[in-house]
């Protein structure tokens, strides 16, 4: 399996895309970027990465941060536990750790917010130790490359594929072995039209040889979606302030910023949404501006269909428990769910 490894780093070399997180072994910026590109793409991550890298230069200066301040820099990337849990693991080694990571996978699987992934990146990345790392083009690579059907989403298909990964990987150069199977994955064995034609793999590729390369890998579970209906109130008093709320509890986009929001199972009819509304304002005297077309904003397990609903307030907004009054103006200073920051930015 010498070859396989020795074939992956060779390609690497004459392929890999230059990346900024690839220039350091600083554990502390791998982690960054790791955490970023589980969210998004490599092209938008750069930005997130330099944007982080700039703000908070050191794990000291992240967990020094307000979480609002964090939050705000993460917006946009979705699953806002990850950013929470950025900046609570920034503290616990600022605290726990004289502000340096540990320097080992068992070390590193043991902070919050790290999983077998992140830590086999960074143990490898950073500290070149032999660690597989396992993420959706390591699964696709090994999955065609060895003619491999377990569902890839299996508990058998976790394990058995851990294994190999980790009998494949380079003894001298684990890390970039990790890296260059992940960006194989990215670049050349892609999801949909992978380059065999060019692959330097495809002389000795199970999935090639079988006609199989569009079949695998192979998953087992169909994700089961929930539908939700989120109505916004945008509200204007005539002071120009409106309300907003940070959401809280178990939910997505927990510690975000929203406006009053009426959420249903189903789809509301204009009558009943209005009925809704005049229930939310009760005597106070409101002139609904403008409803805007449903929009469909897409999760991994949620779609969320939302109306944002422009609402002019005669009197002054009044102090309430659940929401904070702010200046209209202001509202883009809070850290917001992508779903609104989209509306209100087109
Ligand atoms: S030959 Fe095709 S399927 Fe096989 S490893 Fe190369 S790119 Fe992937």
């Amino acid at each position: 399996m010498k070859d396989f490894s020795a074939t992956l780093i060779s390609w690497y070399k004459k392929n890999k895309r230059d990346l900024p997180w690839r220039d350091t072994q600083d554990a502390y910026k791998i982690w960054l970027s790791e955490i970023i590109l589980q969210q998004t793409r490599v092209e938008q991550g750069r930005s997130y990465y330099e944007a982080f890298t700039t703000k908070f230069p050191t794990v000291k200066h992240l967990a020094k941060a307000p979480l609002d301040v964090v939050m705000k820099t993460w917006q946009g990337l979705g699953y806002y536990s990850r950013a929470r849990n950025l900046h609570a693991t920034a503290n616990i080694i600022v605290s726990e750790h004289k502000s340096v990571f540990p320097d080992s996978y068992v070390g590193l699987i043991k902070l919050k917010g790290i999983g077998p992934y992140t830590a086999a990146a960074i143990a490898s990345f950073a500290f070149d130790e032999r660690v597989a790392v396992v993420d959706g083009n390591v699964y696709r690579v090994l999955s065609r490359y060895f003619g491999i059907e377990t569902p890839i989403d299996s508990n058998t298909g976790k394990i058995e594929f851990l294994q190999l990964a980790n009998e494949l990987i380079s003894i001298k150069h684990p890390g970039t072995h990790n890296q260059a199977i992940m960006e194989f994955g990215a670049l050349q064995c892609k999801p949909q039209n992978p380059d065999c034609l060019n692959c330097p793999l495809n002389a000795s590729c199970a999935a090639l040889a079988e006609n199989k390369v569009n079949v695998l890998p192979i998953k087992e579970k169909k994700t089961k979606v929930r539908n939700r209906y989120f109505y916004y109130l945008i509200i204007e008093d005539k002071a120009k302030q409106t309300l907003i709320k940070k959401r809280i509890g178990k939910d997505i986009w927990t510690e975000l910023f929203e406006f009053p929001l009426i959420e249903t199972e189903k789809a509301l009819e204009n009558k009943e949404l209005l009925k809704k509304i005049a229930s939310f304002f009760g005597k106070e005297k409101i002139t609904i501006q403008k409803i805007s077309e449903s929009r469909k904003h897409i999760l991994s397990h949620q779609h969320i269909y939302a109306q944002f609903v422009h609402v002019k307030l005669e009197s002054k907004l009044k102090k309430h428990e659940e929401y904070k009054i702010i200046k209209s103006k202001d509202i883009n200073s809070f850290a917001l769910p992508r779903l609104i920051d989209r509306y209100l930015h087109g």
